[in-house]
């Protein structure tokens, strides 16, 4: 069917946590062998590949930081080695470092962009090298590469406290868009996925101390899970959404509605 992804291989960053991880077993479990990337937290990372060989997929781990050159061409170099040529990227390390707009530190500004979309830019460039490398295969997708980058809703809704953050994502916003634009013609499919709030551990404190707070922004009423990230962006990479290109998809309960205005007329 259009959503299976056998036969294709994968590769995810910041796979040993949150949505990363629950993207690399969703797209396990449609059929692909998945590249788990992670940054520190090797446990994780295991788990994660426990998940996608429970699916009945290979899968590889390989430590990298997405901010550098070279640890992200040895994500490539890793997949074409152990599973084949990469046919999905998910990337979508990121993180956070809050801090009140004067106080906020230049290596706060710089580890948030270095990551978030320095390591975007580098992922999806080294990406689309390979694709083209690669070359289209027959009868696995009509795409010559998928490309999805994990965005956020504060790619549109402003974060005080956290400019370098909806900086990063406004960036990504863009970036996603002229890409789409540049490569499209090549076969090269690119989108996002803009996840409101989901339950990991990027946001773990601010759900201890204020989630009656965060679902009062959510109109559907409820804190998302990594799942509902990875069944979004399983479809996206999925020939069921082969015409579907430059497009940001937010899976967010319905966040960026504005519900402030709810009972406001
Ligand atoms: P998380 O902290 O569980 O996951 C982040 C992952 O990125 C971790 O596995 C971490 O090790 C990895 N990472 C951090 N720096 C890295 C680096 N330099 N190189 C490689 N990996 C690195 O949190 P999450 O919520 O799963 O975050 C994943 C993505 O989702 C992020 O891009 C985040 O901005 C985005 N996002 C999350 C939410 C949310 O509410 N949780 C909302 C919108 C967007």
């Amino acid at each position: 069917n259009g959503l299976s992804l056998e036969g294709q291989n994968a590769i995810v960053t910041g796979a040993s946590s949150g949505i990363g991880a629950a993207v690399a077993a969703g797209l396990a479990k449609a059929g692909a062998d998945v590249v788990i990337n992670f940054h520190s937290d090797e446990e994780g990372a295991e788990k994660t590949l426990s998940a996608v060989e429970r699916a009945g997929s290979r899968g590889v781990i390989i430590r990298g930081d997405v901010g550098r050159e070279s640890d992200v061409n040895k994500l490539f170099d890793c997949c074409e080695a152990e599973l084949g040529p990469v046919d999905i990227v998910f990337s979508n390390a990121g993180i956070q470092r809050d801090s009140a707009f004067a106080e906020m530190s230049l290596d706060d500004w710089e580890a948030v962009i270095s990551t978030n979309l320095t390591g975007a830019f580098l992922v999806s460039r080294e990406a689309v090298k390979r694709f083209r490398k690669k070359g289209l295969r027959e009868g696995v997708s009509p795409a010559l590469g998928k490309i999805v980058f994990d965005s956020s809703v504060h790619q549109r809704i402003p974060w005080a406290g956290r400019v370098n953050y909806a900086a990063s994502k406004g960036g990504v916003s863009l970036l996603m868009q002229s890409l789409a634009q540049e490569v499209g013609h090549e076969k090269i499919r690119v989108n996002s996925v803009a996840p409101g709030a989901i339950a990991t551990d990027i946001n773990a404190d601010e759900r201890a101390e204020n989630a009656d707070a965060i679902r009062s922004l959510i109109p559907y009423g409820r804190i998302g899970d990594p799942e509902d990230i990875a069944q979004a962006v399983v479809w996206l990479v999925s020939d069921a959404a082969d015409y579907v290109h430059g497009h940001c998809l937010f899976a967010d309960g319905g966040m960026t509605l504005y519900p402030g205005f709810i009972g406001n007329g």
